[in-house]
């Protein structure tokens, strides 16, 4: 941990199905599995058997790894930083799961399989929720009776915390500012995607709600729609409110226009003239203008806008096409630096641009690693 390197990493698909994917990284190389994987427990073991390998493992027994530091998608109110988690934490984490019925679950799972291979192990819990908890009540609330609110905990969360943190953490760094004096606009795009206000260092505003549904145009999710369309839909077709709910998150964003939610695909697709490709691309930069837009309002001052994710360290085009036109407000992006993909921190920006323009990879898994590491 104390360089900071990666000795092996990984990637397990399709737990439970007939095909399962397994992939193990090391610097020696990559290797894939494709036997069956029928439950977390099989899997949590099989990187066990992995890491520890004669030949291709990493460390020599499983009781060298110290701690396991876990994302846990919902915190609702009760996470504001990472925590240990313990019996009451699991209950709390429990407790979230109607706000992330998708998500939690797994979480949880993975937690309760951890724990029983490695007993010795601290188990940490970091929240995608998090980072948002400093939010203030005029932004985090909705406008329906307030009561919803108290009994039901209806407001907005957000997510992707453990991203928008990091990138805030290294845009700080790379203006060479304090992170407490420093005001960003974090855009992680990727299949999912959020928009994040950060004033002195903390989130003010996020464009994922209650739910990741809401906000920016997404690879397979609406983002912001009126809210009265779910009723609309129900009274004009057969789709129940389960079905209009399966619609919204997997059969919306830029697939439910052009039926892709790959940009790669997108963009080929655009280059041969579909129309509906290049519709489904000019929403999505639009949607993302639209909120830079309102964030730099909610900030008053920006130093900096941050890409990050699939597509915002890899789209020049949608980087481009979100930055160009805004002069007139500070933000003057250099079309030719911007060119290509990135894979570290790079700057896109023209040498007399107000609001400063940066690439900055995610990392997620080094932030989980690094607050882990704090917390022991
Ligand atoms: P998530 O973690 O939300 O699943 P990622 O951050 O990995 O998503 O982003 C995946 C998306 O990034 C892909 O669906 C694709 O649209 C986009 N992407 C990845 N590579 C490229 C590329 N070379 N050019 C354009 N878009 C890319």
């Amino acid at each position: 941990m104390d360089d900071k390197s990666v000795l092996a990493s990984g990637l397990i698909e399709k737990i439970g199905e007939t095909t399962s994917k397994h992939i193990y990284k090391t610097q020696a190389g990559k290797q894939e599995f494709n036997n069956p994987v029928p439950s977390h427990e099989d899997g949590l073991k099989q990187v066990v058997n992995l890491i520890t390998d004669k030949v291709v493992g990493v460390i020599k027994e499983k009781s060298e790894i110290k701690a396991i530091g876990h994302r846990v998608v919902h915190g609702g109110e009760v996470f504001k930083k990472p925590c240990i988690i313990d019996n009451e934490v699991l209950k709390a984490v429990i407790e979230n799961v109607p706000l992330a019925p998708l998500h939690n679950p797994a979480n949880i799972t993975g937690i309760e399989v951890a724990q029983k291979i490695f007993p010795a192990a601290i188990q940490v819990g970091v929240f995608d929720t998090a980072f948002h908890h400093t939010i203030p009540p005029r932004a985090f609330h909705y406008a329906v009776p307030l009561e919803l609110y108290h009994k039901h905990k209806v407001r907005r969360y957000g997510f992707h915390g453990t991203s928008h943190h990091y990138v805030a953490l290294q845009a700080a760094e790379t203006l060479g500012k304090p992170l407490t004096e420093t005001n960003l606009i974090t855009v992680h795009i990727g299949n999912g995607a959020s928009i994040t206000a950060i004033k002195n260092g903390q989130s003010i505003d996020t464009s994922m709600g209650l739910t990741p549904l809401e906000g920016v145009i997404m690879g397979t999710r609406c983002g912001d729609i009126d809210p009265a369309i779910p009723h609309f839909l129900t009274a004009q077709t057969d789709m129940d409110i389960d079905d209009i709910n399966d619609l919204l998150n997997k059969k919306s964003g830029v697939k439910g226009i052009c039926g892709m939610n790959d940009f790669r695909d997108i963009h080929a697709a655009r280059e041969k003239g579909d129309q509906k490709a290049q519709l489904a691309f000019e929403m999505y930069v639009y949607r993302i203008k639209k909120y830079i837009g309102a964030y730099s309002f909610a900030l008053g001052q920006v130093d900096a806008i941050i890409f990050t994710a699939g597509i915002g360290e890899n789209d020049d085009d949608v980087r481009r096409e979100v930055c160009l036109g805004l002069d007139n407000f500070g933000i003057k992006i250099d079309v030719e630096k911007n060119e290509g993909r990135f894979s570290k921190i790079t700057a896109i920006h023209q040498h007399d641009s107000e609001v400063k323009l940066f690439i900055i990879p995610t990392n997620e898994e080094l932030m989980i690693a690094t607050e882990t590491n704090k917390l022991i």
